[in-house]
């Protein structure tokens, strides 16, 4: 296999480790549905799971590949608040009510995942041990004033860690204090995905793997979804492709970018893990380009970063990420890399996620960022609630955030945000060297 193809062959960590199974048959010959959904990431999975516990019937979800292979199968694996957009970000776009809205639907996000893994028995390692957000730079008054921002606008208490507490749990010469959000938790992304999968199933939903939507027309009777082997008619369609959409959408495809970020798993480090890490919360830092990390139970450290618009082998992905690790935690010193991948995320320019209506039968949910798990659980929750003929309040809120062109025809976009991410590292790394 060629090296990239390597590299992203879909988490072969997550992949080897999930217990999760899901049945999900390729789709062939003639069908009809009421309402087709296009991905099984967790946008589209979400959205046919809240349609089945809604009661609606006729739904019938399409993956090119298998359940979970973009980034909803490769990711963190944070579960926690908020959208790509930051949080103070987020009241300077839309004022304090509309915010407060839309941050308030990713605690109720947070609260209604915990909730399925528990009701539908999902097996994929939850640690319910919050996460924390550590201070790269010498300055306590970024986390002063975000703990204050929190509380005040949003009513969520982040506990503050200064260097000595955070130093109990994290050894690193980088830290200087963090921010603790105690409800956030991790999983095992891919076994998430795919144990919702499997609850989709159980409550009527129908979901076909390695069964690509090719084209899209119209005529009397509905929609006409085209595969390679299969014709889906449906009344309603929802896209869900992420970054690894395809197939005819032109201008779901004009409005986001695909981006490439990384993630490798370390040996079992055993005794050695407690020389950096005496906790069991996940990590990342006030930095733009940040690291994200977490400890396995076997005493592994999954860790993440970098983003990027180029794909890369994995003997590169290991020496980057590797040298990253060692960074922070100079303790550990060699330590063997045992996998490692890319993954792509959608970006929008205004770096919220997009879900709305395009026209009258076709709905979408996409660009969620390096911060989907939850959002896509709200966009579920919206577009399901929507199509049931439910209030969807939410829907006009994210309207705000449209379908903005990312001039990715001409490239333009692509080239953009690697300059804009170059930029913003070289920003860190100055911040770094006045703020030590
Ligand atoms: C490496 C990495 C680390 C991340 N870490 C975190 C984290 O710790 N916490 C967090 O909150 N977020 C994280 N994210 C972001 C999060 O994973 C994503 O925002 C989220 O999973 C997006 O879900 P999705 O359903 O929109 O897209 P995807 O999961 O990419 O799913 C889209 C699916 O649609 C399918 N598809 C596309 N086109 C078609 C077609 N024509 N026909 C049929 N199927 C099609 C694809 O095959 C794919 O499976 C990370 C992302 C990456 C890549």
């Amino acid at each position: 296999m060629d090296p990239i193809e390597e590299a992203c062959r879909f988490a072969p960590y997550y992949q080897d480790s999930c217990r999760e199974r899901v049945d999900a048959p390729v789709l062939e010959g003639k069908n009809h549905c009421r309402i087709a959904v296009i991905g099984g990431g967790l946008a589209g999975v979400c959205t046919a799971l809240g349609l089945a516990e809604r009661g609606v019937t006729g739904v019938t979800l399409v993956e090119a590949e298998e359940i979970g292979f973009g980034a909803s199968g490769r990711n963190g694996g944070f579960v926690f608040g908020g959208y790509s957009l930051g949080n103070q970000a987020l009241i300077d776009r839309l004022g304090l009510p509309r915010a407060r809205q839309l941050y308030q639907a990713t605690v109720d996000g947070i609260e209604l995942l915990r909730a399925r893994i528990k009701r539908y028995a999902i097996d994929c390692d939850l640690s319910e041990a919050g996460v924390l957000w550590a201070n790269w730079f010498r300055n306590p008054e970024v986390l002063l004033r975000t703990q204050r921002m929190m509380a005040e606008a949003y009513g969520v208490e982040w506990q503050l860690l200064n260097a000595e507490e955070l130093a109990e749990r994290v050894t690193s010469p980088r830290y200087f204090g963090a921010l603790f959000e105690p409800r956030a938790f991790h999983v095992q992304p891919l076994a998430m995905v795919r144990g919702l999968a499997r609850a989709a199933t159980e409550q009527g939903a129908a979901l076909h793997q390695h069964s690509s939507v090719i084209g899209m027309t119209r005529d009397a009777q509905g929609v006409r979804l085209i595969g390679r082997d299969f014709e889906l008619r449906a009344e309603q369609v929802v896209v869900a492709g992420g970054g690894y959409l395809h197939g005819y959408f032109k201008p779901l495809q004009a409005a986001m970018l695909p981006i490439a970020t990384y993630v490798m798993v370390t040996e079992p480090l055993r005794e050695r893990l407690g020389s950096c890490l005496r906790t069991a919360s996940a990590v990342y830092d006030t930095r733009f380009a940040f690291d994200y990390y977490r400890p396995l139970a076997d005493s592994r450290i999954l860790w993440g970063g970098r983003i990027s618009i180029r794909d890369r082998d994995p003997e590169d992905l290991a020496r980057i990420l590797a040298r990253d690790l060692r960074r922070v935690f100079p303790q550990l010193g060699r330590v063997r890399v045992e996998s490692a991948w890319t993954g792509s995320m959608s970006y929008a320019r205004h770096e919220m996620p997009q879900i709305g209506q395009i026209s009258a039968d076709t709905w979408y949910a996409q660009a969620f960022g390096g911060h989907g798990l939850v959002p896509t659980t709200v966009a579920g929750e919206t577009l399901a609630s929507a199509l049931a003929g439910e209030p969807s309040p939410l829907l006009e809120s994210f309207g705000q955030f449209g379908l903005d062109s990312v001039y990715r025809q001409v490239g333009l976009g692509l080239l953009g945000a690697q300059a804009r991410y170059s930029w913003l590292q070289c920003c860190d790394w100055w911040r770094s060297l006045t703020r030590r």
